[in-house]
């Protein structure tokens, strides 16, 4: 029976357990804060949760177009909300370490290393215990991105892992970084009440989003009372007598009552042997993988946030499974990114997949677009939506549907059509022949599509 040891108990981790456990083999994992990882106990759960409230306020903000009035104080507890969030979160590790060990999973709540080929050792409460082990599963994630000059004290000053220990509503937050982290607390926050600030050092917000989304997000952030700082490098933040100062690089000041530092990613790679096995990193400090997750080591694989292929819970997630299926000889599917679909959690969302617009630009690829915004969707008018739209992307000639963008309420939900699509390599006209619902928000999906038949 091959045995195998994985490193790291977020989604990279798990979900290749339970493929390793189904395919026979017998699996350790090892996890030092929680099973679920930073996805489910400080990222993307809590986030998310956060969000599901700040939503729920958002649309109530709209109860007035439809008739509905609703007292002006309606307001968000933040001490409940986020007692529930992290309840939420607890429950959920709780659901997951259930499942592995109910699949026979063994589970060590420790902190690992590799301590040699075919080694790992487990600490864990004062005691270290060694682990023979055929293959070696890397799933360790990343942590919060800080600066000398932006220490986070959890209290003013704080990373997006620290937040949910906030008793009270921040009279004014500002969020420094505009990247999809960055926005979507500025959104949630914006959403539940505060006063909130971006500070971007780019000349807009969600820089590595498609540009036209990007555009909606800033117009209705603006248009809710947001400020936008556009092209501002933060310098420095440091703690007031009753809040914080933002100092940016050209001098300016930005004085808030708490910052969220949202300045990316740094993975966790430090201390875990790789030397002792020859596991590489690449330039940008990740452990470098091939598409079936193999590091530069025998026997050793990777998946997720390490190796920064694409920092999605659900990418790290088929990294995982991939590296099982490859190690233990089932059917191997190497990953796609060609095939990826996201969100980004603001409101209105912006759910994307497949090919963005710059990357068909930049290949070179002939392609037809057609956007359609979704306030001449009836749907929406009926629910008072007015910002979004869905776009399309097909290669010129055969219609084959290679990428799409969704921005609207739920656009996450909605994206599952286009990205079918792009997974069976669907045609412009399969996708405008298969029924919508009529009035449906998915009915602007169909017409989208409708729009670019060429006659043949
Ligand atoms: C605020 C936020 C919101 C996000 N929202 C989304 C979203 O909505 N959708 C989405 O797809 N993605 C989202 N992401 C990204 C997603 O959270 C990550 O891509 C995902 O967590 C990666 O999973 P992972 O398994 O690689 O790592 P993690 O989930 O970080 O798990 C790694 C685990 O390894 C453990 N570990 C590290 N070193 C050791 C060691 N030596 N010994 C033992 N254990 C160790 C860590 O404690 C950690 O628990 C979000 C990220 C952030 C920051």
């Amino acid at each position: 029976m091959t045995h195998v040891t994985i490193i790291g108990g977020g989604p990279g981790g798990y979900e290749a357990a339970l493929v390793a456990s189904r395919l026979g083999a017998e699996v350790t994992l090892i996890e030092r804060d929680g099973v679920g990882g930073s996805t489910v106990l400080t990222d993307c759960v809590p986030s998310k949760t956060l969000i599901a409230t700040s939503d729920l306020l958002t649309e109530v903000g709209t109860a007035a177009e439809l008739g509905v009035e609703v007292p002006k104080a309606v307001r968000a507890d933040l001490a409940t909300v986020d007692a529930r969030v992290l309840s939420l979160a607890k429950a959920q590790s709780d659901d997951i370490a259930a499942r592995l060990t109910l699949s026979g999973i063994t589970v060590i709540d420790g902190v690992a290393t590799i301590a040699g080929p075919g080694v790992v050792t487990a600490e864990s409460g004062g005691e270290t215990q060694q682990i023979e082990t055929d293959a070696i599963l890397l799933a360790t994630g990343a942590h919060p991105r800080t600066s000398p000059d932006a220490q986070p004290d959890g209290e003013r000053i704080l990373t997006w892992e620290q937040v949910y220990s906030l008793q009270e509503l921040p009279a004014h937050m500002i969020v420094v970084g505009s990247g999809v982290t960055g926005a979507e607390f500025a959104s949630a926050y914006n959403g539940l009440g505060a006063t909130v600030t971006l500070v971007s050092s780019r000349d807009r917000v969600l820089p590595g989003e498609d540009a036209d989304a990007a555009n909606v997000i800033e117009d209705v952030f603006t248009r809710r009372g947001m400020t936008v700082m556009g092209t501002s490098r933060m310098a420095t933040v440091e703690r007031t007598t009753d809040g914080v100062l933002v100092t940016l690089t050209d001098g300016r000041t930005v004085e808030g009552s708490h910052c969220l530092l949202a300045l990316g990613s740094i993975p966790n790679t430090e201390g875990l042997g790789l030397e002792t096995v020859g596991v590489t990193l690449n330039d940008a400090g990740f452990i470098g993988v091939d598409r079936v997750s193999r590091t530069s080591a025998r026997g050793v694989y990777a998946a997720g946030d390490c190796t920064g292929v694409l920092m999605l819970a659900s990418v790290a997630a088929q990294q995982g499974r991939i590296a099982m299926s490859h190690l233990l000889g089932d059917a191997v599917h190497p990953l796609d990114l060609g095939k990826v679909s996201s969100n980004v959690f603001t409101s209105p969302e912006i759910a994307t997949v497949g090919m963005s617009q710059k990357q068909i630009e930049e290949s070179g690829l002939q392609f037809d677009v057609a956007m359609l915004p979704l306030a001449s969707n009836p749907r929406a008018k009926m629910q008072g939506v007015h910002d979004g739209f869905v776009k399309l992307f097909a290669r010129k000639g055969m219609g084959i549907v290679i990428g799409g963008v969704v921005v609207g309420p739920k656009a996450s939900e909605l994206i599952h059509a286009v990205s079918l699509a792009v997974s069976a390599s669907l045609t412009v006209d399969q996708m405008a022949d298969a029924f919508t619902v009529y009035p449906s928000l998915s009915g602007s999906v169909a017409e989208a599509a409708r729009r670019m038949h060429t006659l043949g």
